[in-house]
């Protein structure tokens, strides 16, 4: 039997052991459901939502005693985005739709505000020459020309259209009927007339006019990547990067939040909790971590970080981005997995090791996340994301509730043990 000193020590150390756990999805979920709160309005550009999520973070980062970066881990920077704060309304024959889950406008919609016609197309009116020069001929200013996708219908000259919008007959704008989903994003720049989108079965066939109302502005945005540091303890000039981007779409009017659950609010809490375990279990190598603003803005935080980096882009073994993490059952993959193999192989080795996902797929080069203007630098970068069946992207309908983190476990562990053999290879 133990001696009770021991006891107390033994007692301890099981303690510290079961503090040191290899990841908490209870933390996870915790960061996602602040995340996407109301208070933080999709962490975008209306109600200072990515200003309070960078706070959140920095806290977190705070309380992982990460070494702070940048300005205490803010780096900050500025660029234009269009907003839309205030009304987002349509009516068509007397009928309010809901913003956001009834219809959405195309982000970069300029303000507008009236009653306007409505002319519903079919596609022979647009691809069939005789019948185009027949209709455009009519009086078309101040008429919405509603095109009609369902079943997949694709217009074969789309030209036409914006010919119709853009030249001297001046239609006022466009509506996209009978869409799947409504998915919206980011505008840095005005589009030259709005277009609407409408989810499948909200209009009848008939329609004849419409009340629509925009509020809207194009402003310059001052935000932050939010950026620490754990120091290695054997090769503490050699650098890990883990990265995820913060920012999401903000709101489309009053009423329209779109949270980001899975993106990226997920890619965060894994962030995160991987900075939570290496407090706690300090890594060979120095491990940066940087959660980004302006993803969705089109890559602009990431960019102006390689632009201005902190410390030496040459210096960066790894660059890990994680963004859409919230599934997994049909597994993992990884974008530039096929430009390179070795790491490639490294993380599936990881995972048959770990018996984690059920599968680990690769891909070539692509531009849609935050690794890319690493990988532009000649930084070996990976950007991964999970697949499973969740069909919410960037919706209103992306809330922390929706999402099950299925595999979020697993994934993590992946993850670490990727990264641990990543920073082993270098002795
Ligand atoms: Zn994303």
């Amino acid at each position: 039997m133990l001696k009770p000193r021991s006891y107390i020590l033994w007692l301890w150390s099981l303690l510290s052991l079961l503090n040191a756990k290899a990841q908490d999805i209870d933390y996870a979920k915790q960061c996602i459901k602040t995340l996407c709160s109301d208070d933080f309005a999709g962490r975008g550009y209306i109600n200072e939502g990515d200003k309070k999520a960078a706070a959140f973070i920095k806290d977190e980062f705070a309380a992982h005693k990460l070494i702070p970066l940048g300005n205490q881990y803010y780096q900050g920077f500025g660029f234009p985005v269009v907003i839309y704060p205030d009304r987002v309304f349509l009516n068509i024959d007397n009928y309010e739709l809901t913003p956001g889950e009834d219809f959405i406008i195309n982000p970069g919609c300029p303000a507008i505000s009236g009653n306007y016609k409505v002319l519903r197309l079919d596609s022979a009116m647009v691809d069939n020459s005789l019948e185009f020069k027949k209709w455009t001929k009519k009086n078309l200013k101040g008429t919405f020309l509603i095109v009609d996708e369902i079943k997949g219908k694709k217009l074969i000259h789309q030209e036409r259209l914006t010919a119709i919008l853009n030249n001297e007959i001046k239609a006022r704008g466009l509506i996209y009927d009978n869409q799947e989903n409504l998915v919206w994003g980011v505008a840095i720049n005005f589009e030259s007339y709005p277009i609407l989108h409408i989810k499948k079965g909200i209009l009848p066939r008939l329609v004849l006019k419409l009340k629509l109302t925009v509020d809207a502005s194009r402003i310059p945005h001052s935000t932050q990547n939010v950026i620490g540091m754990i120091k290695g303890s054997v090769q503490p000039d050699s650098f890990i990067f883990i990265t995820a981007h913060y920012d999401h779409l903000g709101m489309m009017g009053k009423e329209a939040m779109f949270p980001g659950a899975n993106d990226n609010a997920s890619g965060v809490a894994m962030l995160l909790d991987l900075a939570r375990h290496y407090s706690q279990q300090p890594p060979e190598m120095s491990i940066v971590f940087i959660a980004f603003a302006a993803e969705e803005a089109g890559l602009i935080g990431s960019y102006y970080y390689t632009e201005n980096p902190l410390l030496p882009l040459s210096k960066i073994s790894l660059v890990v981005n994680l963004d859409l993490m919230a599934t997994g059952d049909k597994g993992l993959t990884a974008v530039n997995g096929l430009i390179h193999p070795e790491l490639f192989s490294l993380l599936q080795l990881s995972n048959t090791r770990g018996n984690y996902l059920p599968d680990i797929a690769a891909r070539g080069k692509a531009m849609n996340s935050d690794h890319f203007h690493f990988t532009e630098n000649n930084v070996p970068a990976l950007f991964f994301y999970l697949r499973g069946e969740y069909h919410h992207y960037h919706d209103v309908g992306d809330k922390a509730n929706a999402i099950t983190l299925s595999k979020y476990n697993e994934a993590f562990k992946l993850m670490r043990d990727f990264i641990n053999s990543r920073m082993k290879l270098e002795f």
